[in-house]
Order: structure tokens, then sequence, then C-alpha cells
């Protein structure tokens, strides 16, 4: 076994690290006071709480303090203290690079048919030309009408023109998909028998954004929990551009992103330049809660499909390696995971 770390030093250096990333003070505190408390107990009293499973009992130890004090005693580096060691220098072009060199697709992508530019044959191109393998067509359900969502029709007919593109852009593959609302209620703006026949289906929330932060926890979840939602676009709906400043969704995302790495389903890295959402913060919540992720363009035109470049670099600072990233799996394994949600 490793020799012993000092857990009081770790819990000060991620409580510091945490500062400089000036994440919020609660969580600095809860750091900061764990290892006031361990610094006020002798060695031994800390190594016997720590063999019998008692740190807990102490008021200022939580689950992630104990992990975190239960690995310095191991002699390992605390995960959460390795995490944050790695995003605190930037630039991170390399580990970036890395991530973008796995990507073999995208899951989340407009075209003319809702409110994109462009069509979906020219952004299969593009994303020929970027290097993927597939590229997943998800435009608008139909109560976005001012996105043009498509009614159930449309989205039937657009089936049958990606199978007809998919016979000449071969071995490239497009794949069927939809961003679909979550419903104030959290079910799903499609019909269920159309969403299943989809390959992937990217759920996000566009409406009552402003809802209070109890019922937007149990609209995620429930959506979550439905076996035709792969991926949960967009978490917080932040936006900002020279028009309009959304402030985030509140909702308690422990909860949800617990949800989602119970029910396997993707957190997505959404990277239109005006949403970057989620915020760091809540992505580094979602590694940590084992969640999966998407790294998505959510492009409304073609130039717009080589905007993930910057949610490789968020994913990297974050801690997001490649086996977490769903849109890094060969098509096969894609589809294989989406299709299990609905087993
Ligand atoms: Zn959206
Ligand atoms: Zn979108």
């Amino acid at each position: 076994m490793a020799d012993p770390r000092d857990p009081i030093a770790d819990l000060k250096r991620i409580a510091f690290l945490l500062e400089v990333m000036q994440e919020p003070g609660y969580r600095v505190r809860a750091f900061r006071s764990a290892a006031t408390t361990l610094a006020e107990m002798n060695a031994d009293d800390i190594a016997e709480r720590a063999a019998t499973g008692r740190l807990r009992e102490l008021a200022a130890i939580g689950e992630v303090t104990e992990r975190t004090i239960l690995e310095s005693l191991r002699g390992e580096v605390p995960v959460y203290l390795r995490r944050l060691e790695a995003t605190e220098e930037k630039p991170q072009a390399e580990g970036a690079a890395e991530i973008r060199a796995a990507l073999k697709g995208d899951l989340h992508a407009h075209t003319d048919a809702s409110d994109g530019h462009a069509t979906m044959a020219e952004m299969a191109e593009a994303a020929i030309e970027l290097g993927h393998e597939y590229l997943v067509i998800t435009d608008h359900s139909p109560r976005l009408t001012i996105a043009n969502g498509l009614s159930t029709d449309r989205l039937v007919a657009q089936l049958e023109d990606i199978a007809s593109l998919n016979r000449e852009l071969a071995p490239f593959r497009l794949l069927t998909g939809i961003e679909v609302d979550i419903n104030e209620d959290g079910s799903l703006d499609q019909e269920p028998e159309v969403l299943s026949l989809l390959d992937v289906v990217v759920g996000s929330v566009h409406s009552e954004l402003r809802m209070a932060a109890p019922q937007m926890t149990r609209r995620m979840v429930t959506a979550i929990a439905n076996p035709n939602l792969d991926v949960l676009g967009h978490c917080t709906g932040r936006r900002r551009n020279r028009r309009m400043n959304r402030p985030e969704s509140t909702f308690d995302a422990e909860i949800v992103f617990t949800a989602a790495a119970r029910f396997d389903k993707a957190i997505e890295i959404n990277c239109l330049p005006e949403r970057l959402d989620p915020p760091k913060r809540l992505l580094r919540l979602a590694i940590e809660a084992g969640c999966r992720v998407s790294i998505d363009s959510d492009a409304h035109g073609i130039g717009q499909l080589g905007w993930l470049t910057t949610g490789c670099e968020r994913a990297h600072l974050c801690g997001v390696t490649p086996p977490m990233i769903v849109n890094a799996m060969p098509a096969d394994d894609l589809l294989a995971w989406a299709e299990a949600h609905e087993a």
C-alpha cells in the first residue's frame, strides 16, 4: 500500500482550487470545514473512524469529503483533487484536441425543415468534410411553432428522406432523431410510437424556463426516466447574445444527474457559443455523478457543425475522457446504447 497522504492538506488544497475557479462558496466551505475538523483530532482517532466508516458522524464531513479523506489515507491523490488540478492550468489544447479526435459524430443538428438554414444534404456533406462518421438530424417538435417544429407527418416523411440520402452517402450515416420539447409535466412533445422509431432522441426544455426548482427537477427527472429519451439537451437553458441574457433555469442538479446516471442517459455539452451549457460547475457535478455526456454542436447551419471544439475544451477542463462520451462511440455502439433505453 502507498504511504498515506495528509488528508488535511488535500482538503485545504481542494478548497483553494475551488476558490480560484470561483466555485460557489458553500463548496469551498465544505472542504475547509472538513479540514478544520480533522485538524482538531489526533491521527489515531481519524484512522480509527476511517477504518470503521464513522467519519460521516462528524458534522462537518459529508459524502464527498469522506471519500476524499479515505483516498488520501490510502495514499492516493483524491479523485476530486486530481480533477481540479487537471483543470487548473489553461490552455489545455492537448487534452481538448484528444477529445475532439475521439468524436465520431454529432447528435444534435437542425435543418431547414425546422429553424436551420441548410438542407439535410448540405448538413451531411459538411459533416463528412469534418470527418464525422455520422450525424443525427434533430429538428424541433410540433409545439415549437416559432421554430417551425415538425408535425408527426413531416417527421415521418423526413425519415424517408434520410433513408434515401443514406443510400448515396454510405459509409457515412445520417441517423434519425429529434430535439423534442420536454413539456411542463415532463412528458415529451411527440407520439411515443414515433419517438421509438428514431435512432436518437434529444429532449430539451424550451418553455416555462423560470418554473420553481422543485417542479423543474421533477419535470427533468420525468423526461430522463422516459425510455424514449436518450440525451438531455442544454440543461440549464441559459443563453447570452446581443439581444438576450437569459439566466440558468433552477433545479436540483444532483437529483437530475443522479437520475441520468441511473437511467444511463447522456447530459449534453451544448457548443452553441450563446449557450455553452451546462456551465462548468454543473458539468463537473454531472461527471462526479457518473453521467455520460454527448458533445453536440446544436448546429443551425453548416459552419456551426465546427463548433464542437469549444465543447471539447470545456469537457476536458471538467475531467471528461473519451469513454464517457457517447458520440465517441462508433454508430453501431451508439445505436445499441440508445436502443437499450427502450428495452
Ligand atoms: Zn434547443
Ligand atoms: Zn437545438
